[in-house]
């Protein structure tokens, strides 16, 4: 990020990702610097540590009300319908993910927005997409409404960028696992809810088959990854909007061995639904090495650390009476 005087508008910021990323951005930026925003209500943390706006994205005069008012420069757009939930209510993605994109796009133009952040997912990538150390540029046929929209969005990002010169990047981040926040209904969800319910029960029932293999990250490092692509030199990028990013690729049963290394009574039993298509449509594995050259991207953490890392803080959290979970 470049731009330092004025604000930063962070959208979908009760979510997984915005509530690690606006913390850390106060950290770098100063708290009434980074504007918090959501349709939600976001943890209580969140909301006493800075500003807190209630946006919906859908509604381009809400969005150019905020950014008017906060002189925003930046804006980080994580508001999003994700892919399992797209898959239950496919037009509600397509309004939030390309009718706010392009609200947040046509905002950022006529108003002056310097820089915009926009993720998009391995949900790009389809059946018809080679799934071992899938490509940077590959071919993109998604069979869900979210790989559709971010397909879209990308292309999208990328002709803002070349008709209007707005500076916009974003990643294509596999499953993201935290514990601070659960995930907001995609498919890789599982790989948050069993280190909970390891914890816990010692058991899980996982909605995926054992041999499922994906590309995940840990939120330490899925935020690594937004400062540093925000921060590089613009000039470094031959890509703008569609980063392959990663940092591990595991199966469930890979992931449950290795919780039961430090949990040796954990179990697990798998009873795959509707979510097992769509990780059969993924790739299992990615090349980012364009990430790696364009803006020297470099994980931290593999399957063994954030494991490790993953069963302390939530024990912890358990010891203390925090560990907040539905389940
Ligand atoms: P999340 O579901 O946890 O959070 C999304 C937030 O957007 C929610 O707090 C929700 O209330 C908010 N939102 C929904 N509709 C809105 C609207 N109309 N206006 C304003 N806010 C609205 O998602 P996340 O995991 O934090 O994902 C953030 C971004 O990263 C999304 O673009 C997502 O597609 C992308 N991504 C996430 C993952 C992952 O594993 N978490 C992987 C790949 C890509």
């Amino acid at each position: 990020m470049t731009v330092e005087t004025e604000t930063i508008l962070v959208t979908g910021a009760s979510g997984q990702i915005g509530s690690e990323l606006v913390p850390a951005l106060r950290k770098i930026f100063g708290p009434d610097k980074v504007i918090a925003s959501d349709v939600a209500e976001p943890a209580l943390s969140l909301k006493n540590s800075g500003p807190f706006e209630r946006l919906d994205v859908t509604s381009r005069e809400d969005l150019a009300r905020a950014i008017k008012n906060h002189r925003v420069k930046a804006i980080y757009h994580l508001a999003a319908i994700l892919s399992a939930t797209g898959e239950k209510f496919p037009q509600k993605a397509w309004e939030v993910n390309i009718n706010g994109l392009y609200n947040v796009l046509e905002a950022s133009r006529e108003l002056g927005v310097k820089q915009v952040f926009c993720p998009s997912s391995i949900a790009v990538f389809g059946p018809a997409t080679p799934r071992i150390n899938t490509p940077q540029d590959t071919i993109l046929s998604p069979t869900t409404i979210y790989g559709v929209t971010k397909v879209a969005g990308e292309h999208l990002c990328d002709y803002y960028v070349k008709k209007y010169s707005l500076d916009v990047r974003g990643c294509r981040f596999p499953g993201i696992i935290s514990n601070e926040t659960l995930p907001g209904g995609g498919t890789t969800d599982y790989a948050v809810a069993i280190f909970y319910e390891a914890i816990i029960h010692r058991k899980y029932t996982c909605f995926l088959k054992p041999e499922t293999r994906l590309p995940m990250m840990y939120m330490p490092d899925c935020l690594k990854s937004i400062i540093q692509l925000m921060a590089a030199d613009f000039s470094r990028l031959k890509h703008h909007s569609n980063f392959n990013v990663t940092a591990m690729s595991f199966s469930a049963a890979e992931l449950a061995s290795e919780i039961k290394k430090h949990l040796p009574d954990f179990s697990i039993d798998y009873r795959p639904d509707f979510r097992q298509a769509i990780a059969d449509s993924w790739p299992e594995s990615i090349d980012d090495s364009a990430a790696r050259e364009e803006w020297d991207w470099q994980p931290d953490y593999d399957l063994a650390r954030m494991t490790a890392d993953m069963l302390r803080v939530l024990e912890e959290k358990r010891q203390q009476g925090k560990l907040v979970y539905p389940g």
